[in-house]
């Protein structure tokens, strides 16, 4: 049985689900003994440090929130679009060359109208870009770079999951994916959303090692923080995701099982704009994350235009890419310990 494509998308949160369905080893492809030692134990017999030490790997630290963002702005916007294309499928080895073109169109159609929405409005976005994207869609990469007013940032070699990696090979994948994307979009990228939000015990790391500002994949706040590194300040600042500003759980199907999209685009406008409002009422960060292979559809767009007016109409806005919010929130961002 083939992996579920929509696993790409709930990596994280359906991993056990999603890996249920995947092809069960047969005797002959038993793990060694040594492998098998190294089952974790069952998590009832955790001490209480050895908890801690888990998950103080990588927490939350100090909010970062400013006392007011840019020209006394009440709310920073950041607009993301996940470039995942053909990556979500090839990651997976789904080379159905139908699947393939439900990645294309992100580029082929998507791309452009949310290009032209965002000239229209005059707002900036940042596109996470997979590597392999920007191999195989250099247009794309010159149409989001050229204007010099969108950012294009990480996303992984070819979508894949960094808690499958060792250490080397993450480090490999991550320094090829920024060398690529410098290469193909004419700026090295300063942040980095992980595939599927997944991290891996190195990825904190890495991402300090190859000097990044930011981080765009952890969901500890809604406002921006400091990552923690094993309790130290790791100098990272996160912009936090959250499910219910993807579009995918709302928009995406599977073909051969039982998910289906479940809202309509007026559903999800209510859902994202009482988001925003309540990122005004708090004075923070509303941080939006989309794939243009998803939203580029004709009535997706239109809601996604409904919105950005929307929220144009309030006074007090800065719309800006996700590196101009966190160089603003790490210069200017609150001392507030959180606990
Ligand atoms: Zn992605």
């Amino acid at each position: 049985m083939r992996t579920l494509p929509v696993c790409f998308a709930l990596g994280i949160l359906l991993a056990t689900a999603c890996s249920s369905t995947a092809p069960q080893p047969s005797a002959a492809a038993a793990p060694p003994p040594q492998a098998r030692a190294a089952t974790p134990p069952p998590p009832w017999t955790l001490t209480e440090p050895r908890i801690r030490e888990i998950v103080g790997r990588v927490r939350a630290g100090r909010d970062l929130t400013p006392g007011s963002w840019p020209n006394g702005a009440r709310v920073a916007v950041g607009l993301s679009f996940d470039v995942d294309n053909e990556t979500g499928s090839l990651r997976d080895n789904l080379q159905s060359p139908s699947l393939l073109s439900q990645g294309e169109y992100g580029s082929r159609a998507g791309i452009p109208r949310i290009l032209a929405l965002l000239d229209r409005h005059k707002v900036p976005a940042t596109f996470f870009v997979p590597a392999v994207t920007a191999l195989l869609h250099p247009d794309t990469m010159k149409a989001i770079a050229a204007p010099g007013r969108h950012e294009v940032a990480l996303h992984s070699w070819i979508h894949e999951r960094n808690s499958q990696l060792d250490e080397a090979t993450e480090r490999e994948l991550m320094k090829r994916s920024i060398d690529t994307l410098e290469r193909i979009a004419g700026r090295r990228p300063v942040g980095m959303r992980t595939a599927s939000w997944d991290y891996s015990p190195y990825t904190l790391g890495l991402a300090r090692e190859f000097g990044l500002l930011y981080d765009s994949s952890l969901m500890a706040d809604d406002r921006p923080y400091e990552v923690l590194a094993n309790g130290q300040p790791s100098g990272v600042v996160q912009l936090p995701v959250e499910w219910i500003l993807d579009d995918f759980p709302y928009f995406w199907m599977d073909r051969a099982s039982t998910v289906r999209p479940t809202m309509t685009p007026d559903e999800v406008f209510s859902i994202w704009k009482a988001e925003f409002d309540g990122a005004y009422e708090e004075r923070t960060l509303f941080i939006l994350t989309m794939h243009p292979h998803v939203t580029g559809h004709r009535s997706r767009i239109a809601m996604l235009e409904r919105l950005v007016s929307y929220i144009e109409s309030r006074p007090g806005v800065w719309f800006a890419t996700h590196e101009q919010i966190a160089r603003y929130a790490r210069e200017h961002g609150t001392t507030r310990p959180q606990g």
